[in-house]
């Protein structure tokens, strides 16, 4: 597939190589304010929030370590249920730590929710959430997410981390899939 073949799948493009880089500048300058005193760890979702912890990790300059999970949200079809299994663990342990979560986009809520009782059970002093996308509109469960990028429409996005059948990941901007590659 060549880089032509990307762009005809795609209707248009939402957020820009340097309109995301802008953005990721703007979180990290507050994220290093919030927290010049303290030592925090990042806690990336995979596979989605690659790209935003590449960048806003590079972005940040106090002292931050980094851990990554997987979860899985079982739900019938796209649609999430809030019940949520980890396929991959933190290796770092919590008590009293402050942790940031960062996430590519936040649809339901209902994973992020999840996600953020079971870190703050484990024994965390904080958690954070820090998430470059959210659908105001499709956001079903009442949850403070304290650094956002964009609120965005309900539609379906893909690029720079977000995929579609594990595709358009690698892509440096976003953008909404033309109707033919999904239908
Ligand atoms: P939630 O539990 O908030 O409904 O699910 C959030 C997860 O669903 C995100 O981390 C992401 O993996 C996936 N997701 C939600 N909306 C989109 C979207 O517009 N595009 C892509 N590629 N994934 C999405
Ligand atoms: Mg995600
Ligand atoms: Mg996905």
């Amino acid at each position: 597939m060549d880089s032509q073949d990307v762009k005809d799948d795609l209707k248009h493009v939402l957020y820009t190589r340097e309109q995301i880089q802008e953005k990721i500048a703007e979180l990290a300058a507050q994220i290093d304010e919030d927290y010049k005193d303290r030592d925090v760890l990042l806690v990336g979702v995979l596979k989605g929030a690659v790209m935003v912890m590449a960048d806003l990790s590079r972005a940040l300059h106090a002292h931050y370590t980094m851990d990554w999970m997987a979860v899985s949200s079982y739900g019938s079809g796209t649609k999430s249920s809030g019940v949520v299994r980890i396929l991959k663990d933190l290796d770092t342990d919590l008590h009293g730590r402050d942790v940031l979560i960062v996430e590519d986009i936040i649809d339901s809520g209902l994973t992020l929710s999840w996600l953020k009782s079971n870190l703050e059970s484990r024994g965390a002093s904080s958690v954070e959430i820090c998430a470059l996308l959210r659908k105001p509109a499709s956001v079903k469960t009442e949850i403070p997410v304290k650094y956002i990028g964009w609120d965005i429409e309900p539609e379906f996005v893909v690029g720079y981390g977000l995929d579609f059948a594990e595709r358009y990941r690698n892509l440096d901007f976003i953008g909404t899939l033309a109707p033919h590659v999904y239908s």
